[in-house]
């Protein structure tokens, strides 16, 4: 799912009541969901979406609530955005193999995009030379924000990666969550935003175009609040019958 950030702030947006299932139990509805972008089969975003290289490498770590249970979350609509991406589903990291094995690579610079007094942002006069040539890898959380903050404890080692933030403030577009604060950010806006602010630090490839990133999220909202609408008026429906 998504949580995102205004300057120097990070939260999570509060999903509402619809969206919360049952922890102790899959997906019900599992096998009617494309496997791919795990959305309904016939409302499946696999066609709209058009993988892009930016030439940063982003990593979803993803609370498995988020992965089998948020039916909204963007992080896997992120994922599916960017060709050099993945997604790592555990509670903690540090002892995640596969977090390690990047972590051990020569090849990235690794940073977390979260908040914190000593976070970089793209705009810092020295954040190109930080990187020293080498490619930016970037953590993103996928989780509420109270399990993003469990997740940042019980994992010292994430906790401790170099923290990236924005330059600017960004209000969310996503309507059909109810938002601690209007600089709450899904996982997918929070993407967008920063490699905009990347981009234009001359980080990556800054040609690439991402605006498939804001449709494919546009489309979801729109789907979302369709939903809502119609659950309303047949709620009023029934209300309205004797
Ligand atoms: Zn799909």
């Amino acid at each position: 799912m998504s949580w995102g950030s205004g300057k120097g702030r990070i939260c999570h947006e509060k999903a509402s009541c619809e969206d919360h299932g049952s922890l102790e139990k899959p997906l019900k509805t599992e096998s009617r969901n494309c496997l791919r972008c795990f959305r309904p089969k016939e409302h499946c975003y696999c066609s709209m979406i058009q993988a892009v290289d930016t030439g940063i490498k982003f990593v979803i770590l993803m609370h498995p609530w988020e992965a089998y249970k948020q039916r909204t979350g963007t992080g896997r609509l992120t994922s599916l955005s960017l060709t050099d991406s993945e997604i790592i589903i555990d509670k903690t990291f540090d002892q995640n193999r596969r977090f390690r094995e990047l972590l051990d690579s020569q090849q990235y610079h690794p940073m977390v995009l979260y908040p914190g007094k000593d976070a970089s942002t793209a705009g810092a006069y020295d954040f190109k030379a930080s990187l020293q040539g080498k490619k930016l890898l970037v953590f993103l959380i996928d989780a509420t924000w109270v399990m993003a903050r469990k997740m940042m404890y019980r994992s010292p080692v994430l906790q401790n990666l170099p923290r990236l933030s924005f330059d600017q403030s960004y209000i969310s577009r996503f309507h059909i969550k109810t938002q601690p604060a209007e600089y709450c950010l899904s996982t997918i806006e929070s993407t967008y935003y920063l490699i905009k602010e990347l981009q234009a630090c001359g980080i990556g490839f800054k040609d690439t175009s991402i605006e498939g990133l804001m449709q494919v999220f546009d489309e979801l909202n729109r789907f979302q609040m369709e939903c809502r609408n119609q659950r309303f008026s047949e709620n009023a429906q029934k209300k309205g019958s004797p």
